[in-house]
């Protein structure tokens, strides 16, 4: 299923906006939504079996403080968590969790390897969680500067996970990264995209992530692909549920990027002019998008 991926190497290192914010940075060009952070995140009920743990501001400020969505999915035996945001909201999001249940949490599905996602995994293992990621960014991790920690089961292409009588599936979508998971509750309709959908457009872009094997080819394909299942809710990576209309109007907006991108490539244009052509007609290719404009110029000719 790798077959047509090429890693495309990078001039200079490219920091996951994740890494960034992990280690209190901002990315070069900050746009708007950065500051201090709003009050910690709140639940909110998606299905009678099915909570997301969103932030109040879905904004850069409260990413880097508290990380990305996290999805709670009650059965009969247990909970199973998609992403585990910092691990300094741990003991908030477990508070969160006994609110709806007195089951243990047995399973953690990490969408990807970004901190903002993964970072709190090791503590809900370490209370008895089984930690899945895909074998791709698991690899991603493990080469991750002063990884301590990684999980011990990685599944490729696909896997299902059955709890209390209930299935999960589990799909290997790349495109953010190598190998960018999404999470499928079918007798909900509902899907945990991870980053390959990131929420709003103006303060939180869509981003690939060159230097974890993602690519814009493969990322448009997962998202043409994710519109063919059978779903009326979708969670992102970052900010609010969604639905099937608003990810195919996403989806257009994203193909008219890389058209857009392309174009100006082939015209030689430098990287100065793209970034400007792209935040005039997108309002995209500043802040943290700003950071990939070159790896697109390599990919996107
Ligand atoms: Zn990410």
């Amino acid at each position: 299923m790798n077959s047509t991926r090429t890693r495309i190497a990078m001039p200079f290192a490219l920091f996951s906006i994740a890494a960034m914010v992990a280690f209190g940075q901002q990315p070069a060009g900050r746009g708007p939504g950065f500051g201090p952070p709003g009050p910690p995140p709140k639940l909110t009920k998606v299905k009678d079996d099915l909570y997301l743990v969103e932030n109040q501001a879905a904004k850069m400020s409260d990413l880097a403080v508290y990380g990305g969505n996290l999805t709670i999915y009650l059965t009969d035996a247990g909970v199973l968590l998609v992403d585990s945001k910092f691990e300094r909201v741990h003991d908030d999001i477990v508070q969160k969790i006994k609110s709806l249940t007195d089951k243990p949490v047995k399973y953690l599905v990490l969408t990807h390897n970004h901190s903002d996602h993964s970072a709190g995994a090791a503590k809900f293992e370490a209370e008895g969680a089984q930690v899945v990621i895909s074998t791709e960014d698991r690899d991603n991790l493990a080469r991750a500067a002063n990884q301590t920690w990684l999980p011990s089961l990685s599944y490729q292409g696909r896997a299902q996970i059955v709890l209390g009588g209930k299935e999960v599936v589990l799909r290997e979508l790349r495109g953010h990264t190598s190998g960018d998971t999404v999470v499928y509750f079918p007798s909900d309709r509902v899907v945990c995209a991870g980053d390959l959908v990131t929420l709003p457009w103006e303060d939180i872009p869509l981003i690939v992530n060159y230097g974890d094997g993602g690519n814009w080819t493969d990322w448009s394909k997962s998202i043409a692909e994710l519109l063919m299942m059978d779903f009326d809710v979708l969670i992102p990576g970052h900010g609010p549920a969604i639905n099937k209309q608003q990810l195919t109007e996403l989806h257009n907006k994203m193909v008219k990027v890389m058209e857009r991108f392309r174009a100006l490539n082939r015209e030689r244009k430098s990287q100065e002019e793209i970034t400007q052509t792209l935040v005039r007609e997108f309002n995209w290719g500043s802040g943290p998008a700003g950071g990939v404009i070159g790896g697109m110029m390599q990919e996107l000719r």
